[in-house]
């Protein structure tokens, strides 16, 4: 076959004109052979194949069966009834389900005569189920006419309006598989391919178009996936290794006078194992020749500030300046007081530069950047801004990195001529091989240790109707000195309505908790900065005991003496917000709470956020689910980074893939890193080709 046969334009195609090519293009983006080869049937009826109970798979196939009714129950529900058949062939059993038209179907259903069940199978436990399926008798079924295995290829309205039906897409890609006898060129090693036990590219794509059965469906399924993540891995993974040798970093070779009397004298706590590792891992960073690029992930509260610090006095010791960048301005104040604190007499000069800094302020600011005499800047995206110039920049900081974007980042890297050393820093915890993918182009440092000492929050799921009860426990709590926070949810849909809830129950906790006994601090996004400010720092001080806000507070602020969280309408939050809310509390040594508000009107989704909010305390876990329910594409990151873009692997579902193309990757660069050995030769043409066609991932520099 020629080379570039797959390059060519689908209007070389036979039956394909200009007119279906336009369509093609817009509604499906295919533009060439290989786009429309990889137009990927979203499922199969496969009519061909009678399959036994036992060989049924979790393909998300439809499948068809013969066999008999042995028994039918109906089942409650939450809503509603379902009728439940069990359908056995000898071999095992399955179960066949209705969510409607019961009455219908029981009447006309034959208990043990033999039927053809036809329908998509998926398992629930040990058990398969095959909901609505289409049935007849076998007797009926023998004397019609028989379809073969068929592919159902994603579809538009406007494509079906102009005539390109499932029926056509499938006649071009048949065209396609005879223009080219069905040979399409290996893009994977031998060696891979014999240690996966993997089936060839041209098997593969016959059995993603035709399947022949179930198992080469799988396995073709399974050679695709695996082969698609493979080329995003090694994308990924050839460019950090190529980042590491192009750009040259600025190498800290020095441990000093600042870190070391720091560590001595000023560290108020022994770190954390987890926090000793991970600094291990930023220090090799700093020190090889190579610009680092790391993203440090910590749960709420693992301490990533002192690592943060540490670093920062490290860039000092070899004569650098260091900087930290905060979402809001909140945050930044905190982390300016904060490390002034942990700094103590330490003659090290930091400055706090946020929109609110007063111009001549700002001015010396500039000045001292420039001259080097500022050591350390914290402060907000007014950090980013062109006129903030530093005399040597070596390490910029982002606490809390889903609020910048890489187009930020990217900012950071200009201001200095040889690229600073970037740490992000999040508290959004996201499973590793995820983030390898989602943030392909930085390494990774995980602090999975909360300090010692720390007592896990207590959280429970009260409903409104229980107000009462929990507002005598907030009092309770008062007395002992504890503050608390009540957390409104607010988004702009419903903006007006959601700070009319927030007024109105700021009100009525001003009735319950009056004054003179009672503070209560308000801070909301409508407020000034410096109303806000205010409100936050009587907080802070003690002055107020209850604090009513919306999620404002969410990021980062520190009140160890807050012992607890009520969050209003909790069912409206997201898992990692809620998970990012409690964070605010359980900072200091007493026990802390966590209460979640609702009504009673909750939807599934709902009932597994609350529900997992009161089993677990641990991010990763609660990162798990909300990804499940989710999917990537809400996740930060992703519509950046070009995940999404996947044909056929799910970065979810077929995360163990992920994993093993990831291994296969690592392992193939360490024996052949140039792609240079012959065998090697089918990944480094197709490599090339992935590149040259388009460079999916941004690139910072
Ligand atoms: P986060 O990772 O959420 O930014 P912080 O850096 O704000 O967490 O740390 C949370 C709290 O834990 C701070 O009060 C900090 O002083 C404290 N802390 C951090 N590391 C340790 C440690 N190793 N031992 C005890 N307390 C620690
Ligand atoms: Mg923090």
């Amino acid at each position: 076959m020629n080379s570039n046969f797959l390059q060519t334009p689908i209007t070389y195609l036979k039956n394909v004109g200009p007119n279906r090519a336009e369509v093609l293009q817009k509604e499906l983006g295919i533009y060439l052979f290989k786009d429309l080869l990889q137009l990927f049937p979203n499922r199969y009826l496969d009519k061909t194949q009678y399959y036994t109970i036992d060989q049924l798979q979790n393909s998300g196939a439809d499948v068809q069966v013969v066999g008999k009714i042995i028994h039918i129950k109906t089942v409650a529900q939450k809503r509603g009834k379902r009728l439940v058949a069990t359908f056995g062939d000898g071999t095992g059993q399955m179960e066949l389900v209705w969510f409607r038209g019961h009455k219908w179907i029981r009447e006309n259903l034959k208990l043990n005569e033999p039927y053809i069940v036809f329908g998509r199978v998926s398992r629930y436990g040990n058990m398969l189920s095959m909901p609505h399926p289409e049935m007849e008798l076998l007797a009926v079924h023998q004397k019609g006419l028989k379809i073969a295995m068929q592919p159902i290829y994603p579809s538009t309205e406007k494509l079906s309006a102009r005539g390109i039906t499932n029926k056509v897409l499938s006649q071009m890609i048949q065209q396609l598989f005879i223009d080219c006898k069905g040979q399409f060129p290996e893009v994977l090693s031998p060696k891979i391919l014999e240690e996966l036990k993997l089936i060839s590219k041209s098997d593969a794509l016959l059995n993603i178009h035709f399947p022949k059965n179930q198992e080469l469906l799988a396995k073709a399924q399974f050679r695709l996936k695996f082969e698609e993540l493979f080329f995003v891995q090694l994308q990924l993974i050839s460019k950090i290794i190529l980042r590491k040798k192009k750009i040259k970093g600025m190498p800290f070779t020095n441990v000093g006078n600042y870190f070391n009397t720091f560590f001595k004298k000023h560290l108020p706590f022994e770190l954390t194992s987890a926090q000793k590792k991970v600094i291990k891992q930023i220090r090799n960073d700093l020190g090889s020749n190579a610009q680092m690029n790391r993203l440090l992930q910590g749960d709420v509260g693992s301490g990533k500030t002192i690592v943060a610090l540490l670093c920062m006095l490290l860039a000092m010791d070899n004569g650098f300046q260091a900087c930290l960048m905060a979402p809001t301005e909140i945050l930044a104040q905190q982390h300016y007081i904060g490390l002034k604190e942990l700094l103590g007499d330490l003659e090290v000069q930091i400055e706090l530069l946020t929109g609110s800094t007063k111009k001549s302020k700002r001015k010396t600011i500039h000045e001292d950047l420039e001259n080097g005499q500022l050591h350390i800047l914290i402060g907000t995206h007014a950090i980013l801004e062109d006129v903030v110039q530093f005399k040597n920049l070596g390490l910029a900081i982002i606490d809390e990195q889903h609020r910048f974007g890489v187009a930020q980042r990217s900012k950071l890297w200009h201001k200095n001529e040889t690229p600073p050393h970037i740490l992000v820093m999040t508290a959004t915890p996201i499973p590793r091989t995820l983030a390898m993918s989602v943030y392909g182009d930085l390494d990774i440092s995980v602090i999975d240790e909360l300090p010692p000492g720390r007592k896990p929050v207590k959280t429970v799921h009260r409903f409104d109707s229980n107000r009462l009860q929990v507002f005598r426990f907030i009092k309770d709590e008062i007395k002992k000195g504890r503050q608390v926070y009540v957390v409104y949810p607010l988004i702009q849909e419903s903006e007006a309505l959601d700070y009319k809830d927030l007024m109105d129950g700021y009100e009525s906790i001003v009735r319950d908790f009056p004054l003179p006994e009672y503070q209560i601090s308000i801070v909301h996004g409508k407020m000034k900065p410096l109303d806000k400010d205010y409100e936050m720092q009587r907080f802070v001080r003690g002055e107020t005991q209850i604090m009513v806000a919306t999620t404002v507070i969410e990021v980062g602020v520190n009140v160890p003496n807050a012992s607890v969280m009520i969050i209003e309408s909790a069912e409206r939050f997201g898992l990692s917000q809620l998970h990012q809310l409690r964070g605010r509390v359980g900072r200091g040594a007493e026990q802390s709470f966590c209460i979640l508000m609702t009504g009673h009107k909750l939807s599934q989704d709902s009932k597994t956020r609350l529900e997992t909010m009161v089993q677990t305390n641990d991010g990763f876990e609660i990162a798990e689910v909300d990804l499940k329910l989710r999917g990537p594409g809400d996740l930060m990151g992703t519509q950046q980074s070009g995940v999404l873009n996947l044909k056929i692997a799910d970065i979810v579902k077929d995360n163990p893939i992920l994993k093993t193309a990831r291994y296969h990757v690592i392992q193939l660069l360490k024996e052949d890193p140039g792609l240079e050995k012959e065998i090697n030769l089918p990944i480094r043409k197709a490599y090339q080709n992935v590149v040259q066609n388009k460079a999916i991932w941004n690139y910072i520099s």
